[in-house]
């Protein structure tokens, strides 16, 4: 299972000390076998790096330039940049950074900046809830991965993570069929795609302590993304244990 935290545009230093408290938990052999992934926001990767590098947990950013090489791109972080951070994972994708106008096209880019780098690829997708209205989950999905994933070939580098944009920071999560239903989609149209049918994919949606058990359920989800929650070490350890036992 991956567990992957994204802390978006929050936490300091304070946070990370008590996030080192997993690094206890994640050299249990329960929990060894399992991916703790922390996505902080670009001001402290490297400070996470070097409290968690001798641990089991690794650490990501949550998006890059598009551009692979270095250039006069005021206040932009490449991928290149971001592996030198020590950063094994990157987030992209995500519908806060689509509802800012990032493309298909532009992701797709980033993809492939950051497969370049031989950085782990967390692909965000997932429908609006006007989309999902109006019967269009399928197709969103398919544009997404079709469009996103566009000229990959190392597929090994990419996990998907599926998450309903409704469903984020909401409290609102997806019912267990429904969820079941779009993660098959999303492997259907990978085989179709001629990608991976190995590919991971996460759930990402409002996931916290007490939804985590039913959503952990599901056997085709093999982790998942967590925004607000992930903030507490107390919470993501309790969501951790939970999937898991
Ligand atoms: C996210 O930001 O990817 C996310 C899933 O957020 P939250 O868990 O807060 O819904």
């Amino acid at each position: 299972m991956y567990f992957v935290a994204n802390w978006k545009m929050y936490g300091n230093k304070a946070d990370i000390d008590n996030s080192t408290s997993l690094i206890s938990l994640s050299k249990l052999k329960k929990y060894k076998k399992h991916k703790i992934i922390y996505c902080p926001p670009y001001t402290l990767l490297k400070t996470f790096y070097d409290n968690i590098k001798k641990s089991n947990i690794s650490i990501g950013a949550q998006n890059c330039h598009s551009n692979s090489d270095y250039g006069a791109f005021t206040g932009s972080i490449n991928a290149k940049l971001i592996k030198s951070t020590g950063a094994k994972y990157i987030i992209l994708g995500h519908s806060e950074n689509r509802n800012t106008g990032e493309s298909d096209l532009i992701i797709n880019k980033k993809i492939h900046s950051a497969i370049k780098e031989n950085l782990i690829i967390i692909y965000c997708i997932g429908e609006k809830l006007s989309e999902k209205r109006k019967k269009n989950t399928y197709k969103v999905l398919k544009k997404q991965l079709t469009k996103g994933l566009k000229g990959t070939k190392k597929f090994e580098n990419i996990i998907i993570a599926y998450e309903p944009v409704w469903s984020i920071g909401t409290g609102i999560i997806p019912k267990n069929s429904e969820l079941s239903r779009n993660i098959n989609n999303i492997k259907k149209i990978l085989a179709k795609l001629k990608k991976s049918i190995n590919t991971k994919i996460l759930y990402g949606g409002s996931v916290n302590p007490k939804n985590v058990r039913e959503l952990a359920q599901i056997k085709e989800i093999n982790g998942f993304l967590i925004g607000g929650a992930s903030l507490s070490a107390k919470k993501f350890i309790d969501i951790i244990k939970k999937s898991i036992n």
